[in-house]
């Protein structure tokens, strides 16, 4: 665990503040729409903005909206509506690297001028051949060396859409030679011929990232440009631009460990896929990573903080076990979250004993270490479910819990003891005939005598129906493979429970309140619940308290 201000980002953001290097800071968070934020991101966002935020400076939420054929206005407001929910808020510093086109095609021009970029009209595959690889230098292409007229004129004709896609992109000339690959002449500018969502179809050619990123920084007066570790090769690149271009500031890019979860893939590119090949139900099904995914299968926005508090930040590429979310979700949810009780496999008990029309009001705590949160009544009569899983015809010696001649407690009621056990024709357990100890009222007994197990259960006549869908991992294999993600994929990770009771008060549940079914786990309302179709999520599991 470490303390916030403890990383090597925060010691270099405090010291160029104390040496009067910056007298403020200024950091953005910089997603290209083409898809819905992961919690990958929300490692990004904390630091961006937290960074602000702790130093008294300034985040942009800023668009890298630089390829329109994979962008879309759904995701610029999926983008905004995320960034919001995780708590943090940009206020009037909304860019887009859009807003800069005009000011990055000027800037691309100036390197035709300075000798610095050429058009190039080899094929892709061409490019990439002569590109060369890390034990080999690339080679020239035949049309580096074109004047700088003819560079201009082939340049506006593509700006103007005199061409395909495909046909030429826009060079910078560094060195084909280059120990770093990044600098063999890379494409600031290629042919795209879809609609801009913010620009339309103005232009038909688009800056590449590498030609738009620290150009867009430089715009924005940003101080401390932070990546992920991939782009440590591109900050040569970053650098020549800026020393290259008329740029108004000299931002420095900074590069950390991206996140990575076990049992979960973290790419826009194949969450996309999942999405488009039905694997989930979309975005935001609760097995999803995004950060919608999340919030809609109940994950409270001060749990993801307090995880990527937790992971803090490093300059070292690492795998956080999938089971330290968890934790942080649990954690808060204890505190935040009123008990109820649910039964997700209904099996009926008839207590023989108990009178039958008649019922009667019993107290339950809402939550354990809050008498704030107060009491509910909760009614009690003849019959009643429990778990299926809470009963064993023959059960080993440390089951505790019911099988014939066994006693329990029932939670905020009574002892009962079970009598027998009803089968139908298949020989399946369809119903138990117990007695309950009318002395027991509250879960004591008068006598002193212990019972070891604890179990929750639903008045059937008062009983509310529910779905109720149960999460796993998405993928089975901690460590899932982006190529063949198929194979890795968990058949488990969806499962629906149509016929659960709940107590009535879960019927007021609302989307934004998380309750703790008691020993099930925190669940939520799910926006697929409808009048009279009560639909919950498993937000996370309890630890086993089977024996409490
Ligand atoms: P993806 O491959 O999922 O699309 P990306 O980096 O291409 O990721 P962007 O929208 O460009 O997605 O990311 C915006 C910011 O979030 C970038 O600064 C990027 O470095 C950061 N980011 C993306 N993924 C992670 C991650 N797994 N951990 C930490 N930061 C991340
Ligand atoms: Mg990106
Ligand atoms: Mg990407």
């Amino acid at each position: 665990t470490k303390e916030a201000g403890k990383d090597f980002i925060r010691d270099i953001v405090e010291g160029d503040l104390q040496s009067g290097k910056h007298k403020t800071i200024v950091t953005r968070f910089p997603p290209e729409p083409n898809g819905y934020l992961h919690i990958g991101h929300a490692k990004s966002i904390c630091l961006n903005f937290g960074l602000a935020e702790e130093f008294g400076g300034r985040c942009n939420l800023r668009f890298d909206d630089t390829n329109p054929a994979k962008e879309a206005q759904e995701y610029i407001d999926s983008i905004e509506r995320d960034v919001r929910w995780l708590g943090f808020d940009w206020g009037t510093n909304l860019h887009h690297a859009s807003d800069y086109f005009d000011q990055l095609y000027a800037w691309a021009e100036h390197l035709i001028v300075n000798g610095k970029a050429y058009v190039d009209d080899q094929t892709a595959d061409d490019m990439r051949a002569a590109r060369g690889t890390l034990t080999e230098a690339g080679r020239n292409s035949p049309f580096r060396d074109r004047s700088v007229e003819e560079n201009l004129e082939l340049f506006r004709a593509m700006r103007d859409g005199k061409f395909k896609p495909g046909d030429r992109v826009l060079r910078a000339k560094i060195d084909m030679s280059s120990g770093n690959i990044n600098l063999r002449d890379p494409t600031l500018y290629r042919i795209v011929d879809a609609a801009h969502p913010r620009t339309g179809t103005k232009w038909k050619i688009y800056p590449s990232y590498d030609f738009a990123h620290g150009q867009s920084d430089a715009i924005e007066g940003v101080t401390h440009s932070i990546c992920t570790l991939e782009f440590e090769d591109h900050r040569p690149l970053y650098d020549w631009f800026l020393a290259n271009l008329p740029v108004p500031a000299h931002p420095h890019q900074y590069e950390f460990a991206r996140l990575n979860l076990t049992y979960t893939l973290l790419s826009k590119r194949i969450l996309n896929t999942l999405v488009r090949d039905g694997v989930v139900s979309g975005w935001d099904d609760p097995r999803m990573p995004t950060l919608a995914a999340l919030r809609r299968k109940g994950v409270p926005p001060q749990a993801l903080r307090e995880f990527v508090r937790r992971i803090g930040v490093a300059k070292a590429n690492s795998v956080v076990d999938y089971a330290m979310l968890d934790f942080s979700i649990r954690e808060y949810l204890n505190t935040a979250s009123l008990r109820r009780m649910a039964v997700l496999r209904p099996l009926k008990v008839v207590i023989e004993n108990y009178p039958e029309g008649a019922s009667e009001e019993l107290e339950a705590v809402n939550h354990p270490d809050d008498p704030a949160a107060g009491t509910r009544k909760i009614r009690f009569s003849r019959e009643i479910y429990v778990e299926r899983e809470d009963f064993m015809e023959n059960p080993p010696k440390n089951f505790y819990r019911l099988a014939p001649g066994k006693e329990v407690r029932l939670r905020y009621a009574f002892f009962v003891t079970c009598r027998e056990a009803i089968k139908d024709a298949s020989g399946e357990v369809v119903e138990l005939r117990c007695t309950y100890d009318p002395q027991t009222r509250g879960g004591n007994a008068p006598d002193g005598r212990k019972v070891k197990a604890t179990l929750h259960w639903i008045d059937a006549a008062s009983a509310v129906n529910a779905e109720v869908r149960l999460y796993d991992h998405l993928f089975a294999n901690p460590a899932p493979t982006a190529a063949n993600y198929e194979a890795d994929l968990n058949p488990n990770s969806l499962v629906t429970l149509s016929d659960c009771k709940l107590e009535p008060a879960l019927a007021e549940a609302s989307v934004e309140k998380p309750v703790q079914f008691e020993r099930l786990g925190y669940f939520c309302l799910d926006r697929d619940s409808a009048p009279g179709h009560l639909v919950f999520n498993r937000t996370v599991g309890l630890r086993d308290l089977w024996a409490k």
